[in-house]
């Protein structure tokens, strides 16, 4: 098997220690298997958090080339609501903080063009650039220019020659998921006009650290980005941040904005606010890393033992969402399909496949209905309020729900960690 193992850091070039929290060898979460494929052995690779000592980027130790993992994703942004209006909020944002008519809107990692339409929209001139064949065919088809293409120094020049500098480039989690950053910034530098700005989105380390959110760890996200590397990257290649935006998308992501060095726009206060926040919270210390795998290496006992109790009892289990953080949870937990006999998902691209590595089968939400579990494990859980409305039906019937992760926030007082209901059970 070819190596794939990280020697230095992506953002400041420095060598990179061991890891601090190994989740062991894995397949490619967006990877969703067919039954024709069970029987082929499934890439995998370690999964494995590093942290860097000189500028504090935590970042995976093993990078899978982008080519195994991006050329036909099944992602599609635009199946939830919550989406929808996140992006249209978003291109709202954008627009407010640029002059002129019909600026040009960049968009990398455009997927099927959902930001795209929402710039549209908001009267900007677009081009998506994203190197998935089946997303990019299909916003075309919707009118949405998209180049099908990785974005480096030729998608750079192909823009420029088309359409001239970009008033804004954004890219949403894509920062994340891009190993050659300093070539991105490098890209992006040359792309936008001397008053343009590079907006990005990305789940941000702060709410990881403070939520034990490491169901956000999976090959495809390379980076774990705090403000203080952030800073640390930009500046190395002329960019300034100027405001920070806290958005709830994947549980507690950073919109950050920046201009080139000595731009128009001041500095807003919440930039020094969030690198405050930071030291306060040791971001650059490695015990507090160490502290995180310590806490995250529990919940996996806990959880496990809470499945196989309930399991012991007879019960039945299945899953909810197959995004992502469920390939990365089912395979981190070891469950198999003896302990959740399904995953439901409202997305028809991922219904007839199965969770990598873990191989539980992927059918429509329709199937709660036809053979109903007594507890349901919500993979998808940055959605839970959705879903637990849309299947309260459920409850009566005596389903219970749980987060496959310990989350404070839902727990119930009393009860098992894990364990949520819906706010009519609650009341
Ligand atoms: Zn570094």
């Amino acid at each position: 098997m070819l190596d794939y193992k990280k020697s230095t850091c992506r953002y400041c070039d420095a060598p990179l220690a061991a890891p601090f929290l190994e989740l062991g060898s894995m397949p490619l979460a967006n990877n969703l298997p067919r039954k024709e494929d069970l029987t082929v052995p499934e890439f995998a690779c370690p999964l494995s958090l590093v942290f860097c000592e000189k500028c504090g980027l935590v970042q995976l130790s093993h990078v899978v080339p982008p080519e195994l993992m991006f050329s036909h994703y099944l992602y599609v942004s635009s199946t939830t609501k919550t989406f929808q209006e996140h992006f249209a909020d978003y291109a709202k944002d954008v627009r407010a903080r640029l002059k002129g008519t019909s600026p040009l809107a960049v968009d990398l990692g455009s997927n099927d063009g959902l930001l795209l339409a929402c710039y549209q929209r908001e009267g900007m001139r677009i081009c998506g650039v994203d190197p998935a064949k089946n997303l990019a065919e299909e916003a075309n088809k919707q009118g949405l220019t998209t180049l099908n293409h990785f974005f480096n120094k030729d998608s750079v020049e192909e823009i420029l020659k088309r359409f001239g500098p970009a008033s804004v480039v954004s890219g949403n989690n894509v920062f994340a998921h891009i190993d050659d950053i300093q070539s991105v910034l490098k890209n992006v530098f040359n792309l936008l006009t001397d008053d343009g700005f590079f907006v990005i989105e990305f789940p941000y380390l702060g709410t990881m650290l403070d939520e034990l959110l490491f169901d956000m760890t999976y090959h495809e996200h390379l980076s774990y980005i705090g403000v203080t590397p952030l800073t640390f990257v930009a500046e190395r290649f002329g960019f300034q941040i100027f405001d920070i935006r806290e958005v709830s998308s994947h549980g507690g992501s950073l919109r950050v904005f920046m201009q080139k060095q000595k731009g128009r726009r001041p500095v807003a206060a919440v930039v020094g606010k969030f690198l405050e926040r930071e030291k306060k919270e040791k971001h650059a210390e490695l015990a507090t890393y160490q502290a995180f795998a310590a806490k995250v290496l529990k919940v996996k006992e806990d959880f496990t033992a809470l499945i196989r109790r309930l399991k012991h009892e007879g019960k039945s289990i299945c899953g909810y969402g197959a995004p992502a953080k469920a390939s990365t949870l089912c395979n981190f937990y070891g469950m198999t399909p003896k302990d959740l006999d399904y995953v439901v998902d409202d997305n028809p691209l991922k219904q007839g496949r199965f969770i990598p590595g873990a191989h539980i089968p992927i059918v429509p939400s329709s199937h709660l209905n036809e053979a109903p579990a007594d507890y349901v494990v919500i993979f998808a859980w940055n959605f839970a309020r959705e879903i637990i409305k849309k299947i309260s039906h459920l409850e009566e019937r005596g389903t219970k729900f749980l987060v496959p992760l310990f989350n404070p926030k839902h727990a119930l007082p009393g009860e098992n960690p894990f364990l949520i209901a819906s706010e009519k059970a609650r009341a």
